[in-house]
């Protein structure tokens, strides 16, 4: 057993540790959730170190690495504590160059890779609709054949940046007469194309992306935009479930990152506030409370680098990628609301970023599936 990392990414994880100490100060973080803005220059400086392109083959443009080295970026990134940071860098590897490398042809390879690697593209992923979220095969989108092209229409719920990528990876269903998991395909929307619009919903959380309603109205998709090529019509499912391990593993790595921060925040809150003569993290109450936060950290690390392990070594890991996904995202909960009760009263003003923890924490909790759902597939990978 060998729990190192490799040098190569301890320099990677230094590099980005780096950059978001200097870009992403505490205060300028804030500023952003209170503005409601994610700056894109702080992305576009990120995109110009080369890290979309780290686990993309050097064949398409990348560095050649492999998906622990997204999970590092992933995590570091989420350390600054800005949501948006984390959601920009998604929709260029997680929605984007992991769905291609992983589902893409050949043809789609070539053409979108290189843009990934250089962070010249972002991808959405439509999912959810308005009347199915869980029950994601329940997909009411339609997309007609016309010959060598789809006529796309049909509402979307919920998708992260909608409004600002490049694509869509949009399930649709190709086939109404063909079982509920068999009769849909996986569609790449142009966001230019006539017919699709994107209107943010308004929320309380994530700040500093938007969150979308999606519609489709005779949007044309050349049937070389399905995703995997023509052959790939009617598998949206199958490839949809491809993705899942993957998408598992970086929101985690993302939850990880945030419960670092709501950690770190508490810890040191605990040793500068002072009650009755003496740090409060001296009193028995809060230091167990720190020492359980510090528990629930390790494990889920633990999950994540070991997820991260078994899809690097492409082992199977359907029920680990459950797991995780779970552990992960209810640590970082689980931290922030033990950190609001460490900083008293504080924790409920906006001067103090552990509010804006736990507000995020929520959406992680249920996007990629939530609580619920994780515990079904676990038991069901357990034999039940
Ligand atoms: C901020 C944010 C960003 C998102 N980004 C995206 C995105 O980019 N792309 C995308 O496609 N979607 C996205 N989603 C949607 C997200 O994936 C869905 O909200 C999620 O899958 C749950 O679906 P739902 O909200 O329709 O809840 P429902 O499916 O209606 O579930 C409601 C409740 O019932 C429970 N439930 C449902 N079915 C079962 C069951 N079989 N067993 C036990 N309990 C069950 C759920 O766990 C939940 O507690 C995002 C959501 C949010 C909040």
């Amino acid at each position: 057993m060998d729990f190192k990392f490799t040098e190569q990414q301890e320099m990677l994880r230094a590099m980005v540790r780096e950059f978001v100490e200097r870009e992403c100060p505490k205060h300028l973080v804030r500023k952003w959730d209170e503005e409601k803005k994610f700056p894109l220059e702080v992305f576009h400086k990120l995109m110009s170190l080369g890290l979309s392109g780290v686990a993309i083959p050097t064949k398409y443009g990348g560095m050649g690495g492999s998906i622990i080295d997204y999970a590092i970026v992933c995590e570091e990134l989420a350390r600054s504590g800005s949501w948006g940071l984390g959601s920009y860098f998604n929709a260029v590897v997680m929605y984007g160059a992991d769905i291609i490398l992983n589902c893409g042809n050949e043809e789609q390879k070539q053409l979108f890779l290189p843009k990934f690697a250089k962070g010249e593209m972002r991808f959405a992923y439509g999912i959810t609709e308005p009347d199915s979220g869980s029950d994601a095969a329940a997909a009411k989108t339609s997309a007609v054949d016309k010959g060598d092209h789809f006529v796309l229409n049909g509402t979307k719920m919920f998708i992260t940046l909608g409004d600002d990528v490049d694509y869509t990876v949009t399930l649709a269903r190709t086939d109404k007469n063909l079982p509920k998991h068999k009769g849909l395909s996986l569609l790449l929307v142009d966001t230019k194309s006539k017919g699709y619009s994107a209107k943010p919903l308004k929320k309380i959380a994530g700040y500093t992306d938007t969150t979308c309603e999606l519609v489709f109205d005779n949007v044309i998709v050349p049937k070389s935009m399905v995703l995997g090529g023509p052959e790939m019509i009617n598998h949206g499912w199958e490839l949809l479930l491809r993705t899942l391990e993957i998408e598992h593993l970086l929101v985690a790595a993302n939850a990880l990152g945030y419960a670092q921060v709501a950690f770190d925040d508490s810890l040191q809150y605990a040793k500068d506030r002072y009650a009755f003569g003496q740090p409060i993290g001296k009193f028995q109450a809060i230091s167990h409370m720190l020492a359980e936060m510090a528990v629930d950290l390790h494990l889920a690390r633990l999950s994540v680098c070991h997820l991260a392990w078994l899809k690097a070594n492409d082992m199977p890991c359907y029920k680990e990628s459950c797991i995780t996904k779970l552990v992960a995202t209810e640590c970082w909960t689980k931290i922030a609301l033990r950190g609001m009760e460490i900083l008293g009263g504080y924790s409920l003003t906006m001067d103090f970023d552990m509010q804006r923890y736990l507000r995020d924490s929520f959406i992680l909790l249920i996007g990629g599936g939530t609580k619920q759902i994780q515990k079904n597939m676990i038991a069901r990978a357990i034999g039940l």
